[in-house]
């Protein structure tokens, strides 16, 4: 499947769990693939195996947390690799702290990385893809976007920020008609990755997770089955992630 063969695609905290395979998916359809990561060890290995594996991959070290480091990236990556035409912000932090328990410095964090660093990837990003008149922009947000859930205050505040700037991105540009840029927010649910088992072990929490091929190949294939760069009609702008 050469889909997206033409695109430059930036995957935010790309390193590992669902980043690294949704960035896995677009390289086998030999895409060129950036990947941010703030963990830099992660980062080398992922890109050096992607690489081995024949894709045309590269690495940038990024807090997307630091708006001015991410900013400056991102004008680096398009003067070093190119217009990037498809960005998946998909980094994302949670304390698994109770609002008694957690700083406001720690929230700050999280809205930081899970909501703002998505907001000014974006704004970056947009007026690029209107001249183009093409890109895709998928966003990851998180069914707790839904409802709020005990010790997970921050992480539900962020998502639901995050789902509700996706639809209203995706409402503009609707409206905009023929932008030729498509908006997704996918909505994942308990997935098995560093993230989850951390906050689960701390929580002691019992129920099962899914693996995160689930949830990437949701993401590829939501971007892919798009026909025209139109939303489908009904349930516009999600995929919720949860299983049937
Ligand atoms: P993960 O912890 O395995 O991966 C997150 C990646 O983001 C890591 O590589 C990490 O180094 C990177 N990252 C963290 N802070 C960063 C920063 N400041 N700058 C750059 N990179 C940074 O977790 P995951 O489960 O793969 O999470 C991916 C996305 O999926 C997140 O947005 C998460 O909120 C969302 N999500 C996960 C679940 C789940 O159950 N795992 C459920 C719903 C949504």
């Amino acid at each position: 499947d050469k889909h997206f063969s033409k695109e430059i695609v930036l995957v935010t905290g790309g390193a590992q769990g669902i980043g690294r395979l949704i960035a896995d998916n677009f390289a086998l359809t030999t895409a060129t693939v950036i990947i941010w990561d703030i963990n830099e060890q992660q980062l080398d290995k992922t890109v050096a195996e992607m690489r081995g594996n024949g894709h045309t991959a590269y690495g940038y070290h990024v807090d997307v947390s630091d708006l001015d480091q991410l900013l400056t990236s991102y004008e680096r990556v398009v003067e070093e690799v190119g217009q990037v035409t498809v960005l998946v912000n998909n980094a994302g932090i949670v304390s698994g702290k109770s609002i008694f328990d957690i700083s406001l410095e720690q929230f700050e964090l999280v809205i930081r990385v899970n909501l703002h660093a998505m907001i000014h990837l974006t704004k970056a990003v947009i007026p690029h893809m209107l001249k183009l008149n093409h890109g895709y922009i998928i966003n990851i947000a998180s069914v707790v976007s839904y409802f709020g859930y005990a010790k997970l205050s921050d992480y539900c505040a962020s998502k639901a920020g995050a789902r509700a700037f996706s639809e209203a991105l995706q409402s503009e540009l609707y409206c905009m008609d023929k932008t030729g840029i498509s908006v997704t927010c996918v909505c994942p649910y308990k997935i098995d990755t560093g993230m989850f088992t951390g906050v689960r072990l701390k929580h002691n929490w019992l129920f099962p997770a899914l693996q995160p091929k689930y949830v990437a190949d949701r993401v590829y294939f939501g971007a892919r089955n798009l026909k025209g760069g139109k939303p489908p009609k009904e349930h516009p702008s999600i995929f919720p992630g949860v299983p049937k």
